[in-house]
Formats: structure tokens, C-alpha cells, sequence
């Protein structure tokens, strides 16, 4: 079956409020699991940048869903493509806030002081997207690796007390 690519921008609604993310991130990871859509989604001041990719009737249904949301205004298609593989295959949904990143990064991918998604080019989303969540993965093996440190650490501890 085609696999496609649906990259969209929208504006946050007025009364969205701080649990609506959460729940708006739960529902997705639950849903698109089931439905074989991976892909990822970023919250910005400006509005949302989505990327959302696998079968095509699952998206193209996903997507007219995503419309109706009540919980953003004016969502944008930026691309709509036929792809040959899945660039975020790893990720149910990922999800980045904008405020979490450098200030730096932001300026690489805008035009303008702000960083806003409607400005964006559907290339310029992609490799953005692209380029957000290998942080995320980075940042996540990071915390991983943490917290297997001291595991790791006391088994040492343990294995030299049995030599002595
Ligand atoms: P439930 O989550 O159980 O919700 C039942 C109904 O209530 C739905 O019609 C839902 O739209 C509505 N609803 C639930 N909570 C609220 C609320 N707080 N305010 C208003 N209406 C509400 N869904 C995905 O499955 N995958 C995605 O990748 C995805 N991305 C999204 C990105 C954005 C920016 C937004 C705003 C929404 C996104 N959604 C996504 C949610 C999507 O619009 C639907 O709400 C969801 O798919 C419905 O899932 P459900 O049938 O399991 O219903």
C-alpha cells in the first residue's frame, strides 16, 4: 500500500486550555499505534506544525478528523505527498514544544524574529520536524542512560564486595 506524507500548520484556539496537550499527545500515540501512522508534532506561541505519515486512507481519515478539532483554528495543508518510506518510523507521535528549544535552532527555520509554521516552506517543515525530534531521541537516550548509570554503578559495587 502507498505510503504518504501530510504535513499541516494551525493556530492554537483561544480557550485551549493546559490539559488540552496532553490529552491531544495521549490520544494520538494511542490512536495512530492502531492506525500504522507515525509521525511527530510541534506546539509553538504561533500554532502547531504536524507531520503525520502511513497508509494513505488512514491519514487522508485521520487528517479530516484533525480538521474538525475544535481545539485549533485555520489548519493549513503544507504538503501532501507519496512517499517511498517512513521518515519518523520510530515515533507514534512526537511531540516538542518550541519553548524547549534553542533559540538558535528556531532561527535556522524562520524568516522572520518569530518562529512561525505557516511561514515554513513543506521542506523547511520536514527537515525542521526531522531535526527536533533527533533531538528528542538524543535527549531520551540521554535520560536513559542516566538512569541506568546508577544501576549500573551498584552492580559494580556489588560484584567487587564479592571479590573481596
Ligand atoms: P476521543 O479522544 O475519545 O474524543 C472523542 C471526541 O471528543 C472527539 O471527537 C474529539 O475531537 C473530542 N474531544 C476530546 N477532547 C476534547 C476537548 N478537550 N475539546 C474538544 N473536543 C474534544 N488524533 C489522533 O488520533 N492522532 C493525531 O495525530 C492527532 N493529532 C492532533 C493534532 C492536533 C493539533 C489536534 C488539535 C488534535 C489532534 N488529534 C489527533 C485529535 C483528533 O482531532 C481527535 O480528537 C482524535 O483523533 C479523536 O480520537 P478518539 O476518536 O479516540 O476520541
Amino acid at each position: 500500500m502507498k505510503i504518504v506524507r501530510l504535513v499541516y500548520a494551525s493556530r492554537l484556539a483561544n480557550d485551549m486550555g493546559p490539559d488540552a496537550l496532553g490529552k491531544i499527545i495521549d490520544v494520538s500515540r494511542r490512536n495512530n499505534q492502531k492506525l500504522g501512522i507515525t509521525g511527530a508534532l510541534c506546539y509553538s506561541p504561533r500554532g502547531f506544525l504536524q507531520i503525520l505519515e502511513g497508509p494513505a486512507d488512514a491519514v487522508n481519515e485521520l487528517y479530516r478528523r484533525i480538521v474538525q478539532d475544535p481545539r485549533h483554528a485555520k489548519p493549513t495543508l503544507l504538503e501532501f505527498a507519496v512517499v517511498p518510506f517512513r521518515e519518523f518510523e520510530s515515533w507514534s507521535m512526537a511531540y516538542i514544544r518550541t519553548d524547549e528549544l534553542a533559540a538558535a535552532l528556531l532561527h535556522k527555520y524562520s524568516s522572520g524574529k518569530l518562529f512561525d509554521p505557516f511561514r515554513l516552506s513543506p521542506e523547511q517543515a520536514r527537515f525542521f520536524l526531522l531535526a527536533i525530534t533527533q533531538l528528542r531521541a538524543n535527549h531520551l537516550a540521554r535520560q536513559e542512560q542516566a538512569a541506568r548509570a546508577p544501576a549500573r554503578k551498584s552492580a559494580r559495587k556489588t560484584s567487587r564486595a564479592k571479590k573481596r
